[in-house]
């Protein structure tokens, strides 16, 4: 049985003010709380209060990755060049990447992720089908020299990651594979006790998706998601993937270049104005009606992006409809170059040289009006076929207010969320790059086909407090907080019964597996229940000459406005039920 942490002797640094380079409030009241402190920038120490919380979440993750057949094991930190350029990573992954030299100037990285290593130990490993599935995983270090590090250990350059590797005989298997690991990881933020969402992050148009992120609800988190407000649904997705315009939204543009309903196009005068917005203020028309084009360079040429006058584009998409990630946008001297215009009065007519790339809702706007390709004038009645063609058509747009959910028709709601972990089919691509083949039935050689699945377990506990805390402090979630309970005793000197009472009741505490942080420090009550606020505790109780004079101990939940007598008889199960303990979890932490 493990003792009660005694705080005098436990290293907590606490801070009244949070260092003014924490920018948000889980860094801050990370700081504060005395859970880390900082070295250099993005690099950060855990202190005992947070590497409790950290151990919590990585014992969670350990117990549902086993659960599914995961077989833990450490990968290194540091990797050679070679396997990097076995998979041409080390020529694409940008800066991020920290990379040194060896005394014997050997090339080697600091790992951002495991797909090479891993790929090569299971290609000098495995050889026959038989051996497959087979899901390996660790909890380990990684650095990437993120541009801007920021809050706190939520986007820092080293930081704990699990990251898991399967690989499978074959397509079917992987996808199977998926399902489970996407039901461990509901499993493991639902247990941490957080609101997420895992959501669609790969357009699912060809039927299921293969990428999720899963996403811990915060007011304050980096990303949107949309999602159909019908819980039966249930889409979700990241705004960047979600799916916007369907080929349907196409039917209500032209027909064909004989269409009967095109108008003749005309020039209007619009001097100055360049945006969608101002325009259609000056004509009385909604924005709807517009056709907007954004130029794009591929390899020095000239592309372009049709959309509706109300959309935006998602560059992602564009990025991914040309399968070209090296897109980037036109600058002005382009504009004029391709295009004969500035920015602002391009249209996609009177451009055959340059490949128009259409949203599909464009594609349904008639008679539209666009800019005339020359500086100062938009024009009316610009239709497809007649007046320009599209080299392609996709969905190439961000989801906006008001747009359907893209299962269901029903409406969409918006949140705002934090990453914490991301699952991932593969495929062959890492396998068949790196010679990672198994012998199928038939004795054939076939590349094994993979999944990773990542957590952030640093990003989880930032996140756990940016989802939970008031204006005292921090409030754990039971499941994860770095002790269940802590013990104020007051009036030692005072009054005998105290001493008493505080050791059965410690002691009954500790066998039932309650983790137990006492406060003995000299400091006044005060000082001690706005620390016990402040690291977030779920369950303070305080034993004083007061609280026995009136039948007990008080106790209090840390989200309870007031503290409850309890008489000592009941403190257990009481103390155990506010907790939340079951049974089972008492067991479980005794038997530890
Ligand atoms: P992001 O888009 O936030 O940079 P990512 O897509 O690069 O994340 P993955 O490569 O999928 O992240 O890594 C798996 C998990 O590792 C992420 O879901 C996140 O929880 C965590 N993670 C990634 N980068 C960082 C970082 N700089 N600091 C802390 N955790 C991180
Ligand atoms: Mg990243």
């Amino acid at each position: 049985m493990t003792p009660a942490a005694k705080l005098s002797r436990f290293f907590l640094p606490t801070l009244r003010e949070a260092p003014s380079d924490a920018d948000n409030v889980s860094a801050k009241l990370m700081f504060r709380s005395g859970m880390i402190r900082k070295v250099a920038s993005g690099i950060y120490e855990w202190l005992p209060l947070g590497l409790r919380v950290l151990r919590k979440i990585e014992r969670i993750i350990r117990e549902e990755m086993d659960s599914i057949g995961g077989q833990e094991v450490s990968l290194p930190v540091v990797q050679p060049r070679a396997l990097w350029d076995e998979t041409s990573r080390w020529g694409v992954y940008g800066k991020e990447l920290l990379r040194f030299k060896d005394r014997k100037d050997g090339e080697f990285c600091f790992a951002p992720t495991a797909e090479e290593v891993v790929t090569d130990l299971v290609r000098r490993e495995i050889r026959s089908w038989r051996q497959l599935p087979l899901m390996l995983y660790q909890i380990g270090l990684k650095f990437r020299d993120e541009i801007r590090p920021r809050f706190g250990v939520m986007r820092s350059r080293e930081f704990l990651m699990k990251d898991a590797y399967s690989f499978h005989a074959g397509e079917d298997d992987v996808t199977r594979y998926y399902g489970e690991v996407v039901g461990a990881y509901k499993k493991i933020f639902g247990r941490c006790g957080l609101n997420f969402r895992p959501v669609e992050a790969q357009s699912g148009a060809i039927g299921g998706s293969f990428s999720h992120e899963f996403m811990v609800l915060a007011e304050t988190g980096e990303e949107t998601i949309v999602s159909c407000a019908d819980p039966q649904c249930g889409y979700a997705a990241n705004i960047e993937r979600a799916e916007a315009s369907r080929p349907g939204d196409a039917r209500t543009g032209p027909s064909s270049a004989n269409d009967p309903n095109l108008k003749t196009p005309a020039d209007i005068p619009t001097p100055g104005l360049h945006a969608v917005e101002e325009v259609a203020k000056l004509l009385g028309e909604q924005p709807r009606r517009f056709l907007k084009t954004q130029l794009y360079i591929l390899h020095g040429k000239p592309v372009m992006a049709l959309l509706r006058g109300d959309h935006q584009l998602n560059e992602a998409k564009l990025a991914a409809h040309l399968a070209a990630p090296e897109i980037r946008r036109a600058n002005e001297d382009e504009y004029v170059k391709f295009l004969g215009c500035p920015v602002g009065f391009a249209g996609p007519q009177g451009h055959p040289d340059v490949p128009i790339h259409a949203d599909y809702a464009a594609l349904g706007v008639l008679n539209g009006i666009t800019g005339a390709n020359k500086n100062g004038f938009h024009a009316r009645n610009i239709n497809m076929w007649r007046d320009f063609n599209a080299a392609g058509q996709a969905d190439l747009r961000m989801t906006t207010a008001g747009d359907p959910c893209p299962r269901c028709g029903r409406n969409l709601e918006w949140h705002k969320g934090i990453e914490v972990g991301h699952t991932f089919k593969l495929g062959i691509k890492y396998s068949q790059a790196m010679g990672a083949t198994y012998l199928d039935k038939n004795q054939n050689p076939q590349p094994a086909v993979m999944g990773c699945y990542g957590i952030g377990v640093g990003r989880t506990v930032a996140a756990a407090i940016e989802q939970n805390h008031d204006a005292a402090g921090i409030r754990w979630p039971a499941s994860i907080a770095p002790f269940h309970a802590v013990l104020i005793v007051l009036d030692l000197a005072a009054d005998p019964r105290v001493r008493e009472a505080a050791a059965s009741l410690r002691s009954a505490l500790l066998a039932a597996g309650v983790e137990l942080l006492e406060d003995d420090r000299e400091d006044s009550p005060g000082v001690k229940f706005k620390d016990a606020d402040l690291i977030g505790i779920p369950l303070r109780i305080v034993l004083s000459k007061k609280s026995l004079d009136r039948g007990g101990a008080e106790i209090k939940l840390r989200s309870a406005l007031q503290p409850e007598i309890v008489p000592l008889s009941e403190c257990l199960p009481r103390s155990l039920a506010l907790l939340g303990f079951s049974g089972k979890e008492a067991v479980a932490a005794t038997t530890e």
